[in-house]
């Protein structure tokens, strides 16, 4: 390890590089490894580097694992003319997460974190999800040969375990909301030596920081006046904008782009504590929304959302389920299947458009967070036509539907 600190995000407070307890014993808000000030991107080969070496100056690690890889990161940033003429915006890009290992942007957390785990001499490592991060974790831990325990909520739809369960880990269904689920794995974890690699502990905080950094180089340094993040834990959205302020400090780019935390108005507590002009996050009575993976009702990170969006003049927003799926399907219908949680991002550009809080002569990047495959029921919500006929008849029916 380098020779970082962790510090708390609300008091300050200081902890050294071995640190595992993810929040702070004072005030219980999370920690995060300090802001790294001057760093360069490493030259060399992106086809056949990491992303933690290609950013290790912005990485805590000295030494780096690369057999702990799974070829996460470097994904794409797909440009769509034809959504922002339909929607009257300059530019609007999707940075396409589901492109990643185990389809989600989960793995750059992941593979940050186990190089921590193993660094700490642990054996066992494990994580609270509802459903992506399970993947993920369930998926490196297996690459490493390390026991993975996946605790995930009892009302996860059923075909999201069988894709944590292949990997073979040990899948742990709990009653209880991943609120709940969250705060006792801390505890669970000091009792039996397992690090978990929780939504918002610092390392995936920092592996979320690559996104900032790709999106940097892919728009050749010029950065977009919006980025738009689903949020539900709210680690990836607090990585992201640090990479960005990092990036600024390295002198890379001239501003860092307005956030927009974009939540599922069916579980939006962080957009509710904004809307009400509140200082911390209260949890949301029955949550319910098809994003079921931002469907979290005490976001372990709410509070230091809140505390830096406010200082950067970012913006909340909540989109109905509704507008959710009309945005799924747009964005399909431009070649990126996302899933509902992803799509969540586009909803909230058309939404503040009509509001007019983003402009027309505005350009924005949307977080496509995890794959459209992830969660098939949805089909059932989206009217599929599928039409059939006798080999005969295709030639005709073409002709005279096509
Ligand atoms: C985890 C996840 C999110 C939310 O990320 P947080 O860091 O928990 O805010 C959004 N979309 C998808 C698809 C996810 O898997
Ligand atoms: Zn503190």
């Amino acid at each position: 390890m380098k020779d970082i600190h962790f510090i708390c995000t609300y008091c300050h407070k200081i902890y050294s590089s071995d640190h595992v307890h993810p929040r702070c014993d004072e005030c219980h808000e999370p920690l995060e490894v300090e802001t790294v000030e001057r760093g360069t991107i490493s030259g060399g080969n992106s086809l056949n580097q990491t992303i933690l070496e290609r950013y290790a100056d912005f990485s805590p690690f000295v030494h780096i694992d690369k057999q702990l890889s799974l070829g996460e990161g470097f994904t794409p940033l797909v440009a769509s003319p034809k959504l922002s003429s339909g929607l009257g915006i300059k530019k609007i890009f999707f940075k396409n997460e589901s492109q990643n290992p185990t389809w989600s942007f989960k793995d750059r957390g992941t593979v940050f974190g186990i190089q921590h785990a193993i660094r700490c001499g642990y054996e066992r490592i494990g994580t609270v999800s509802s459903g992506n991060m399970a993947a993920s974790v369930a998926a490196y831990g297996s690459k490493a040969g390390l026991r993975t325990v996946i605790l995930v909520s009892a009302t996860i739809p059923m075909e999201k375990l069988n894709p944590i369960s292949m990997y073979g880990p040990m899948v742990i269904t709990v009653d209880g909301d991943y609120g709940d689920i969250y705060f006792r794995s801390l505890d669970i974890g000091k009792q039996n030596g397992i690090y978990f690699i929780n939504s918002d502990v610092p390392f995936r905080v920092e592996g979320s920081k690559t996104i900032a950094y790709e999106i940097c180089e892919q728009m050749n340094f010029e950065t977009p006046d919006y980025v738009v993040v689903p949020t539900s834990s709210g680690g990836n959205i607090r990585g992201i904008l640090k990479g960005f302020e990092e990036f600024k400090l390295s002198g890379f780019i001239d501003r860092v782009p307005r956030m927009i935390c974009a939540q599922a108005s069916g579980c939006s507590p962080i957009y509710n504590a904004y809307a009400a002009k509140k200082e911390t996050i209260s949890r949301v009575d029955n949550p319910e929304t098809i994003a079921h993976a931002i469907e979290n009702p005490f976001p372990p990170s709410g509070n230091e959302v809140l505390r830096k969006l406010r200082i950067q003049n970012g913006i909340f927003v909540a989109v109905s389920d509704d507008e959710i799926l009309h945005a799924q399907k747009k964005l399909a219908e431009d070649g990126i299947f996302g899933q509902p949680a992803s799509a969540v991002g586009l909803a909230a550009v058309k939404q503040l458009m009509n509001r007019n809080m983003v402009k027309e002569d505005e350009t924005v990047v949307c977080i496509i967070t995890g794959g459209g495959l992830k969660y098939t029921a949805v089909y059932e919500k989206h009217n599929l036509p599928i039409f059939n006929c006798s080999l005969d008849n295709v030639n005709s029916f073409i002709a005279h539907h096509a």
